[in-house]
């Protein structure tokens, strides 16, 4: 059997190898290494993988791991970051290497998680000056790269996109796109407090 072994990874700009998420969008990220191969891994990913995998024999203390554990873990890892750094740099590894489509998608998520935030949930947790610059970053790669753009997993909500209002972004999306990003914006306000 393979030995699997796990550390909690403190590098800033980790990544995770499923979701491609960084530490803003998680609690905790982890290294994995099962036999000869390395990953790193949000907790979010993490919690799924142990789900699928492990859920009749992952034990906490001699009892199973329950939902109410598991809503403790993320509570007291919260405060532990501080999160939502705007323009987001791409020269840092690993996302140095990513594709235009994975750069684009992964500023597209986070102009979507700011709309949601404040067109819906009417609150946001940033300035008015970070959010124009992120939207420019998305605007410049939008229009630099159009025919990846087209590509992308959110360009039909974000095609005409200028940055001047991101009013009607949310309902656009289709309903597992809404979900899963409303999500992500109530988390990200509840880490913060705001929520
Ligand atoms: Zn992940």
């Amino acid at each position: 059997m393979a030995k699997i072994k796990m550390r909690l990874n403190k590098d800033e700009d980790a990544i995770c190898t499923c979701c491609k998420n960084g530490r803003d969008l998680s609690l905790d990220m982890y290294d994995v290494k099962i036999g000869n191969v390395y990953f790193t891994i949000c907790d979010t990913c993490n919690e799924t993988l142990l789900a699928k995998s492990l859920r009749a024999s992952c034990l906490t203390n001699g009892r199973l791991k329950s939902k109410e554990d598991i809503a403790i873990i993320r509570r007291r890892g919260r405060s532990k970051y501080e999160i939502w750094n705007m323009k987001v740099s791409f020269d840092k590894l690993p996302s140095k290497y990513w594709s235009d489509k994975v750069k684009i998608e992964y500023i597209q998520r986070r102009v979507i998680v700011f709309c949601i935030m404040y067109y819906r949930l009417n609150t946001s947790c940033i300035s008015d000056r970070d959010f124009d610059e992120l939207s420019k970053q998305l605007v410049e790669l939008q229009s630099n790269k159009k025919d990846v753009a087209k590509q992308t997993k959110y360009y039909y909500a974000l095609y005409d996109y200028d940055g001047s209002t991101g009013f009607h972004v949310y309902n656009r999306l289709n309903n597992s796109d809404k979900e899963y990003l409303l999500l992500i914006a109530k988390n990200v306000l509840s880490i913060k407090g705001l929520i």
